[in-house]
């Protein structure tokens, strides 16, 4: 399994701590849904987890439904060359 990519800014909740929904210590981190956990208790969950349903991206495997990577953004770098 690999590591997830959260770099995007809506994993980081500006109002505060809420406890990991899996080691239940606080966290400002957020999956896709909202749900309080660390990426790293995520990222744990994903590999003790092997069943779950995947997360899938124009055919790339980002992770489980659950927590996954964050989809890679359209690159306007294209054609600025
Ligand atoms: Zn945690």
């Amino acid at each position: 399994m690999g590591f997830l990519n959260w770099n995007s800014g809506e994993h980081f909740d500006h109002r505060g701590d809420c406890p990991c929904t899996q080691c239940g210590k606080p966290t400002p981190l957020r999956s896709h849904d909202g749900e309080s956990v660390h990426k790293v208790c995520a990222e744990d969950w994903n590999d003790r987890t092997p069943t779950a349903p995947r997360f899938e991206h124009e055919g790339r495997d980002l992770g489980t439904a659950r927590y996954h990577s964050d989809p890679p953004r359209k690159s306007r770098k294209d054609g600025a060359r």
